[in-house]
């Protein structure tokens, strides 16, 4: 192998046609973090074979030139040589909830990652989510996905406090009724003796105890107990919760988050 060229491992977050037959590919490698590539010819390429498809984790040859993208910024565009598959899902063409899991997964990391920071962990996260989601029953789609946002947030440093109320700091299990009311702005929940009758969201604690396990436990060892209802009203307010403590998502929905809002109507 040249000197001026390496191999990375990497993950395809994005894939953008470029000009006639060449791909701008959005990646994430372990020591790269998310970078931008071209893949000249990369149109159903031979050489490519199924390596620049979304959700595939190939091994590139990263060629040795980078072209700054733009002259204010720090983005560069390498540009990729050739490729190895070293996974590929195979369930998620089979699956509107998987699919809408995995390209969540992918919009998420797009927009939570600063372009060639390394971030090993999230590599590690990323890997563990879409082989469970490509494992797992299509149901268990969702809520991995809110296990993966609640990581992520883990990982920015504003995740949300669960473990006990805001006021009175009664733990989960002794909170009465089967519920809290949750605290968007706070980033936490209340029980109702602390704040009686009022229209706050709630959530029952059968999914904040899911929730609260997804932070504490790996991604592919979390059970789930609350049902998809629930899963779909935490994954609202975790939107929610976004908007509020991440930068970029008060500006823009996340559109892929759409597919996985409303299961029941799922064919
Ligand atoms: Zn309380």
């Amino acid at each position: 192998m040249s000197r001026s060229s390496e191999r990375e491992l990497c993950y395809v977050l994005k894939s953008i046609p470029f000009r006639e037959r060449d791909l701008i590919l959005q990646l994430l490698s372990e020591q790269r973090g998310r970078f931008s590539a071209i893949a000249r010819n990369g149109v159903q390429s031979r050489r490519f074979g199924g390596t620049l498809d979304l959700f595939t984790c190939s091994e590139f040859e990263l060629g040795g030139k980078a072209i700054r993208i733009a002259e204010s910024g720090e983005e560069t565009l390498f540009s990729l040589e050739s490729g190895v598959i070293r996974f590929a899902p195979k369930t998620l063409s089979k699956s509107l909830e998987k699919l809408g899991a995995a390209s969540c997964l992918n919009e998420l990391v797009l927009r939570m990652l600063p372009p060639q920071k390394p971030a090993p962990e999230i590599f590690k996260l990323v890997s563990n989510t879409l082989v469970g989601i490509d494992e797992a029953p299509s149901e268990k789609a969702l809520p991995l996905v809110n296990a993966f946002i609640l990581k992520m947030t883990q990982w920015l440093g504003v995740q949300p406090a669960l473990t006990r109320c805001l006021r009175c700091e009664t733990p989960l299990h002794e909170a009465p009724g089967e519920s809290v009311q949750v605290q968007v702005a706070q980033g936490a929940w209340l029980c109702d003796p602390c704040m009686p009758g009022t229209g706050a969201p709630r959530l029952s604690k059968s999914v904040i105890l899911d929730a609260l396990h997804s932070l504490l436990h790996p991604i592919r060892k979390v059970e789930f107990h609350a049902d998809l209802d629930d899963h779909g009203r935490l994954l609202e307010l975790l939107e929610q919760h976004l908007q509020y403590f991440v930068p970029g998502f008060d500006r823009e929905k996340i559109s892929s988050i759409r597919f996985l809002k409303s299961p029941g109507l799922l064919p």
